[in-house]
């Protein structure tokens, strides 16, 4: 297969994380027989310096001719200032619009050799494999507002949500469970909030066309209590934009690092191959206070390529692979410093890297 991957190193860790998926991916080319064309485009706060953007038009124009787009992370302290006119977040909000990414789609499989390093108990914990799918780009963050101004005492953000783009997600986790366990969990505030009857509405009906889908309907508040009380009961869960930003973070912990979880952010627009045009990215930000260290854990960029590979690529096998080395390279006890304990071989960056590439090409 020939392919054509933008990468979006960013700033602070993400050129150091992007280099090692790169690494993997030219292993997986080689060793597979496909062909991985790279295209390195600006984004972010090193947009910012060098072309006056954080998500400069050749960048978009890039992504959206790509099969698949790969990013680092963006931000940094030198961007963050509250005047400033463009913040490198921007520019990641920007290309999820430009590639209209509506689901944010982050898988959290608790690694067996790192139960250690989440904060919740061991045997909770067993089993612990689900997916959590975010709407992206409806709701509360999308909706008309009202800022209070310096003298004003009213403040307003809109919920809101039309039946296509309830849908369109629902639809997306739902051939997601398919794929999976058939289980699917659909998390609203429908006994109070009114965008999510409609969900819960819209939700019901498209269900209705996956009679083998075991469904749930839970409230929100429940949710984040049963998430760490039963986490292992679920399988796939679905959520609208404010609900699954909160529900992926508290999901996230259960596999205790950062460093650890990939995602990916899938919407309509369909890449040569006939498959969506995917962002990939792993779930941590920029790390400014390591970065250039060496010793950042790219782990979470490798297993977001692997997500690349089954989802914009359709290459199952090939992403199983990554996932078994990754697994493998924990299973002989090394570590990044981020997921160290007593007892492990503490590696840097590229060590990690290479460890897993040595394991894929083995
Ligand atoms: P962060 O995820 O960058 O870092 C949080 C902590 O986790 C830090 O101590 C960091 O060293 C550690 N960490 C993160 N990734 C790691 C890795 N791969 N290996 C080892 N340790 C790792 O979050 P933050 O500090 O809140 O944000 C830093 C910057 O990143 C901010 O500018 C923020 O806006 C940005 N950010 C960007 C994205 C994105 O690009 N998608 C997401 C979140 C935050």
């Amino acid at each position: 297969m020939n392919a054509k991957i933008v990468v979006l190193a960013g700033d602070g860790i993400g050129p150091e994380v992007t280099d090692e998926a790169r690494k993997i991916l030219n292993v997986v080319a080689q060793k597979f027989g496909h062909t991985f064309t790279f295209d390195d485009q600006l984004m972010g706060g090193r947009a910012i310096d060098e072309r006056g953007t954080s998500l400069p038009d050749e960048t978009v124009a890039a992504c959206k001719s790509a099969d698949a787009v790969l990013l680092g992370a963006v931000g940094g302290p030198k961007w963050d200032k509250p005047d400033a006119e463009d913040r490198p977040e921007r520019g990641l909000l920007g290309i999820r619009k430009a590639l209209n990414l509506f689901a944010n789609l982050r898988p959290v499989k608790l690694n067996q050799h790192l139960i250690s390093a989440s904060t919740i108990k061991e045997e909770v914990l067993a089993g612990v494999d689900m997916l959590v799918i975010r709407e992206l780009t409806g709701g509360a963050y999308f909706g008309p507002r009202k800022e209070a101004g310096a003298d004003g005492d009213e403040a307003f953000d809109t919920m809101l949500y039309t039946t296509p783009e309830i849908e369109r997600v629902v639809r997306l986790a739902a051939d997601a469970a398919m794929g999976r366990k058939k289980k699917l969990t659909s998390v609203d505030k429908a006994n109070v909030l009114a965008s999510s009857r409609l969900w819960r509405r819209v939700t019901v009906k498209v269900l209705a066309d996956y009679p083998e889908l075991e469904v749930e309907h839970v409230l929100v508040d429940a949710m984040a209590m049963h998430l760490i009380r039963r986490p292992a009961a679920y399988d796939v869960i679905v959520a609208e934009n404010l609900f699954g930003d909160i529900l992926t973070d508290e999901a996230s912990m259960l596999a205790g690092s950062m460093g650890m979880l990939p995602s990916a952010s899938l919407g309509d627009v369909m890449n040569q191959h006939n498959l969506p045009l995917g962002l990939y990215e792993p779930i941590h930000g920029s790390a400014p206070d390591i970065a250039g260290q060496g010793i950042a854990n790219p782990l979470a960029t490798i297993l977001s390529v692997a997500l690349l590979l089954r989802h914009s690529l359709g290459l199952e096998k090939e992403a199983a692979a990554i996932e078994a080395a990754v697994d493998s390279v924990l299973n002989e006890g090394v570590r990044t410093r981020d997921i160290a304990s007593t007892g492990v071989e503490v590696v840097g960056t590229q060590i990690m890297g290479d460890l897993v590439a040595e394991k894929l090409l083995n």
